[in-house]
């Protein structure tokens, strides 16, 4: 009997470091260790009950069926009608898709533009799914590194030397996941300016963070702030981080209409469409009172200047400030070249995460996985009471060092 032999667009990629970390420290919590989590990259809110109710007043109707590919009217209604209110922008029916998680639907827009190695330029630090996306759908990522000396942000010049004749796509996420670096409207403009020098040009927009926003200055991305942009970005976001719903799978894009009836033409073919119970509860999510978005940023916000402002006090480490999102991402230059207590030598950041897991019981990701060391990536996704216990334990682990 032969072996089964996967595609080599399996063996090509590999399975997402975020969900193979948490996945470790679950089982060390399972195995009895005292372990604090902060790999997770969701909400640690319930979903609000008002949205729940939604859902099952949904169940009650009987939309318990197949939905349209491009998704429940209802829903198509609420994602045009949330963008206008918090973007200022205009988007018709037939410019909207939804799909099963905004990952979904990047998924799906890659597999609908990309091939023959056609370029996407990705920021680094990047969301680890991004580059493995291109390269699942035949085509080559193009990485530029964005340090923390430029607050992790792309800058016009860099985004000018990468653009080539081959490129499709430039990915922005804003806030980021890792960095929770976001944009002045003044820094997208530069950066629509370069685009506009390069129509080939296209935009994924990933804006899954744009309501976990802590700057003083309202939210704005790409489109709004370049509207001759729009007939080339797809902006795409969903439901999962600002409403806790990331169980529910809902995401969606709004972007050029054929680019959204290729998505749709897949979808078909694919999933034929998103649970309609879901849907359900994410327009009602999208057009009902948002007073969970603005209390839970608010809790954000309190756990991000907390932990900042322990970690900055730890002699070695340096974290930036997150405008957005729920992570950290300090720099960890400072400890690397040190000894472990059981005389290791740090050398990369993997090895200090590590150290942090096997010493202390803090569960982080190195920053190699999101393509800029030394760094390593905390989530603030969780009570203040683990954000104080990580703190005190990094404080420890890190003075143990020499
Ligand atoms: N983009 C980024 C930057 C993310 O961090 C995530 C979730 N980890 C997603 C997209 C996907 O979110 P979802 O599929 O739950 O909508």
């Amino acid at each position: 009997m032969s072996t089964f032999v996967p595609a080599s667009r399996v063996s090509r990629i590999k399975v997402s470091p975020s969900t193979a970390a948490a996945a470790r420290a679950r089982e060390l919590k399972a195995a009895g260790r005292d372990i604090v989590d902060l790999t997770v990259g969701e909400p640690d809110f319930d979903t609000p009950d008002n949205i729940k109710a939604a859902a099952h007043a949904a169940i009650d109707r009987g939309e318990t069926k197949y939905t349209a590919v491009n998704g429940t009217p209802a829903l198509r209604k609420a994602i045009i009608g949330d963008i206008k209110r918090r973007l200022g922008l205009s988007y018709a029916d037939n410019e909207i898709c939804v799909g099963g998680g905004a990952k979904q639907i990047l998924f799906l827009a890659l597999m609908a533009s990309v091939e023959n190695n056609a370029e996407v330029i990705i920021p680094a630090p990047y969301w680890v799914s991004y580059p493995d996306m291109v390269i699942a759908n035949e085509g080559k990522p193009v990485i530029i590194e964005c340090p923390q000396e430029t607050g992790f942000k792309l800058t016009p010049e860099a985004l000018e030397r990468a653009i080539t004749p081959k490129t499709l796509w430039l990915v922005l996420n804003a806030p980021s996941n890792p960095t929770g670096a976001a944009y002045d409207r003044s820094e997208l403009e530069a950066l629509g300016k370069v685009l506009l020098r390069h129509p080939h040009v296209f935009v994924l927009s990933d804006d899954i963070y744009d309501q976990v926003w802590f700057k003083d200055e309202p939210m704005t991305t790409l489109v709004a702030a370049v509207p001759e942009l729009k007939e080339r970005v797809l902006l795409t976001n969903g439901v999962s981080k600002s409403y806790a719903m990331t169980g529910w799978r809902i995401g969606y894009a709004a972007g050029p209409a054929v680019l959204i009836a290729a998505i749709n033409k897949l979808q078909s073919q694919m999933s034929s469409c998103p649970s309609s119970v879901s849907q359900a509860a994410a327009a009602y999510a999208l057009s009902s009172d948002q007073s969970f978005v603005t209390e839970s940023v608010t809790v954000y916000r309190k756990r991000r200047d907390y932990a900042c402002s322990r970690l900055n006090a730890v002699p070695g480490l340096s974290c930036l400030v997150p405008d957005g999102a729920f992570y950290l991402f300090p720099n960890c230059a400072g400890v690397i070249g040190k000894k472990t207590p059981e005389g290791k030598t740090i050398e990369t950041d993997l090895d200090f995460v590590l150290y942090l897991l096997d010493g202390v019981g803090v569960a982080a990701l190195q920053g190699a996985a999101y393509g800029v060391s030394p760094h390593f990536r905390l989530s603030i996704a969780t009570s203040m009471e683990a954000i104080t216990q990580a703190c005190d334990r990094i404080e420890r682990a890190v003075a143990d060092l020499y």
